[in-house]
């Protein structure tokens, strides 16, 4: 039986994460509400408009139950917006964040000319490279000594893992590969 997992559903491209995660076996919950956190082993933040998804986080105290879903043994796989929520300080601007994972990252930070591509990415562990794609992506600029990188593309870290918080500052769930998806569901106790 595969672990109880759920999407963030408030905004952004959650429906692809839980089509993702539903071919790899998962059967997830669209999450709406704080409570319905409640039994769920994981939870994927999609990438969206980080400023948007914090304004609708202002409805219910979703810091709070995020932090304790966390603290409670909870595993967060944040996706470009949902990298930019869970690190612990957010640049270009500054914007609050959960602070779930040791890094500084600077959002929309690869420039006008190449807002957005795809790519093939090597990942740790992954048997085959990822297709993948990067959308007005964010970067990583400062990591913690606890942080674990898993993929970089042209140098620089864009999926890191810290204890049972993993990050991609790209969409891994866009391109109809599910292999990164399938590792993770198969991280969850
Ligand atoms: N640029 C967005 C932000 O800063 C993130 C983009 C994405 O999630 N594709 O929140």
């Amino acid at each position: 039986m595969t672990a109880a997992v759920g999407v963030l559903a408030l905004q952004g491209d959650y429906e692809a994460h839980a089509k993702a995660l539903q071919r790899c076996g998962a059967a997830p919950s669209e999450v709406r509400r704080v409570a319905q956190l409640e039994g769920l082993a994981g939870l994927v933040i999609p990438g969206g408009e980080s400023t948007t998804l914090l304004n609708l986080m202002r409805d219910e105290p979703w810091f709070e139950a995020l932090r304790g879903f966390h603290a409670r043994g909870g595993s967060v796989f944040g996706t470009c917006a949902g990298a930019i929520l869970v690190s612990r300080e957010v640049r270009h601007p500054s914007q609050d964040s959960l602070g779930l994972l040791d890094a500084a990252i600077e959002r929309n930070a690869y420039g006008r000319q190449v807002d957005s591509f795809e790519t093939n990415l090597e990942v740790a562990g992954l048997p085959a490279p990822l297709s993948v794609a990067f959308i007005r992506a964010p970067r990583f600029v400062a990591l913690g000594a606890g942080v674990e990188v898993m993929a970089r593309h042209a140098e620089a870290p864009v999926l890191v893992r810290q204890g049972r918080v993993v990050a991609a500052t790209f969409h891994p769930e866009i391109t109809g590969a599910d292999g990164l998806h399938a590792w993770w569901l198969g991280t969850l106790a």
